[in-house]
């Protein structure tokens, strides 16, 4: 019997790392975003497993923690609007 696989990404709940708030899920970019002002803009990329981050402490948060990470400068998210079009080029490596 096959068994169709598809990830259940509908309606999944998280929690922001930063501040612990439940964070908005928007379905069709497969975004949780969290706009909480004492951490900036966050956003978890579920297709990647990437967090973005548009306040510099907070990328610098996310680097001591070992998560990784974009970061973005909030004026991105303001021209695009969040969650239009993200992308994922994690392809540098961090020195740490
Ligand atoms: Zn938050």
């Amino acid at each position: 019997m096959e068994k169709q696989q598809v990830p259940d990404l509908k309606g999944k709940e998280m929690n922001c790392i930063e501040c612990g708030e439940k964070m908005f899920y928007s379905e069709e970019n497969l975004v949780h975003v969290c706009l909480n002002a004492s951490h900036g803009i966050l956003c978890y990329y579920v297709a990647d497993s990437c967090w973005f981050a548009a306040k510099e402490d907070t990328a610098l948060d996310l680097s001591k923690r070992g998560i990784r990470y974009h970061f973005i400068p909030s004026s991105i998210f303001e021209n695009a609007g969040i969650g239009a079009s993200f992308q994922c080029e994690y392809s540098e490596k961090k020195p740490t």
